[in-house]
């Protein structure tokens, strides 16, 4: 297990570091420890899955996976990465409705923190979840499901680490399917909202140093018409992109139409390559889905801050959803998300200025990217956040899974 988050920016403080190969060989640790995180693949930017105490990670435990045709469910080990995972579904005929801009991170991982793709019609990754299995602070193996536990499984869902390890997810599936993808140039930022309806997954990228947004990434069905010539008032790309200038497109899924797989044109990046730029932060914020040009124009005034600390902004649209601590708990959204410089001096003051720029829009955070926003401002800014803190004293009142980043945000008076 490394000793540092992906990003480099975050040594984790653990005393100890734990690989169980079993399920009795994790409960027994969990039983027997004061303080226990678990990670995953540790794409995460901030210390929400660091411990002073036992740090854990599940990629040594059995990589089973369970496919179940009739309830077009599959039950994967947390430690799976996705793309690992895609790559089986789809020799089975099966996909995933959406997937992250990259196929390298954990199921667990990616769930606790509400990772998402993009389109307007689909959900974060968190919403395919079906049930799910975790090991609880006593050692305790606890099984909840989305139709024998209602409400009460939509808390848990979304959870942060803070209630537990989790083992195993149960996911729903779709019959496998194709997609196009094809990169757009110059988009007029009115035209945003008009972008976002146009395919199943759309990606806006720009730069704050123009005043059109430099490119769109559509992925849309093979079985769609390609976007005309003169899109919405854009070019298309006349050779494969990255989203990061001067990064090379060979890391990037196939575009310029060509149809394939869901698995290998909803990412951006390939498994095998570096995702993004290698060298960065990221910071990510949720708000309401019809506030995009309200947003870039309460940006517009500190784009001159924002734009030397930044490598790309991504806009994205995610439907909205009903778990509690989901960044799109009950709202579509629309997430505006910062590839940022690998310079934590340079960028904090600009996150604090970007934060400040959309307190109007009830931001919420991305919980596993780089943030600073008050406790206060991020309370206020999901409705069930009262019930989660409930959740959390119920199954962890000795706060074997507490971190000081949850300490923070997540306080237990
Ligand atoms: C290059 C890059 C691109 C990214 N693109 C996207 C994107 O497109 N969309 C998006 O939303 N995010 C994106 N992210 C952020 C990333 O998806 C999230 O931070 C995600 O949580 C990382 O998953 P992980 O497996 O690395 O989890 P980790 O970072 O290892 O852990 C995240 C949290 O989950 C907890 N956790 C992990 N496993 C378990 C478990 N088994 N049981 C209980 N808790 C657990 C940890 O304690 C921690 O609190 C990106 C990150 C990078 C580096």
């Amino acid at each position: 297990m490394p000793g540092a988050n992906w990003a480099g920016n975050v040594r984790y403080a653990a005393r100890r570091r734990h690989r169980p190969s079993s399920l009795d060989e994790l409960r027994r640790l969990v039983a027997g420890s004061d303080r226990v995180r678990a990670v995953g693949t540790g794409h995460s930017f901030n210390r929400l899955g660091d411990t002073a105490g036992d740090l854990v990670s599940l990629a040594g435990m059995p990589a089973t996976v369970a496919l179940d045709p009739d309830r077009r469910t599959v039950t994967v080990p947390a430690a799976m990465r996705y793309g690992d995972l895609a790559a089986r579904l789809h020799e089975r005929g099966y996909a995933l409705a959406n997937l992250a801009s990259l196929p390298h991170i954990s199921v667990g991982g990616a769930v606790a923190t509400g990772t998402h793709g993009s389109g307007e019609t689909v959900g974060n990754l968190a919403t395919s979840v079906a049930g799910l299995e975790l090991v609880t602070a006593d050692g305790d193996l606890l099984t909840v499901d989305r139709a024998a536990d209602g409400d009460t499984f939509a808390g848990m869902v979304v959870a942060l680490g803070a209630l537990g390890v989790v083992t195993r997810l149960t996911l729903d599936v779709v019959p496998a399917y194709d997609l196009c993808q094809y990169v757009r140039l110059g988009l007029p930022p009115e035209a945003l909202d008009a972008g976002f309806a146009s395919a199943y997954s759309v990606s806006v990228f720009t730069d704050f140093r123009g005043p059109r947004l430099r490119e769109v990434w559509l992925k849309q069905r093979a079985d769609a018409a390609p976007p005309p010539a003169d899109w919405l008032g854009t070019t298309a790309a006349d050779a494969p992109r990255h989203p990061v200038p001067g990064m090379p497109a060979e890391h990037c899924t196939p575009q310029l139409g060509v149809p394939g797989p869901w698995h290998e044109r909803l990412p951006h990046f390939r498994l095998g390559f570096t995702p993004s730029s290698g060298d960065e932060l990221q910071s990510e914020y949720h708000v309401p889905r019809g506030a995009g040009a309200a947003v870039l124009a309460a940006l517009a005034p500190v784009a001159h801050l924002i734009a030397p600390v930044l490598q790309v902004c991504e806009l994205r649209a995610v439907a909205a959803d009903g778990l509690w601590l989901s960044p799109n708990h009950g709202r579509d959204s629309l997430a505006v998300h910062f590839t940022w410089i690998a310079d934590p001096a340079a960028v904090l003051p600009v996150v604090t200025a970007v934060e400040e720029r959309l307190a109007p829009f009830a931001p919420r955070p991305h919980w596993g990217k780089v943030f600073g926003l008050a406790p206060a401002a991020v309370a206020a800014a999901w409705p069930r956040y009262a019930d989660f803190l409930d959740l959390v004293r119920r199954l962890d009142p000795a706060g074997t899974f507490r971190t000081d980043l949850l300490d923070r945000y997540l306080p237990r008076d």
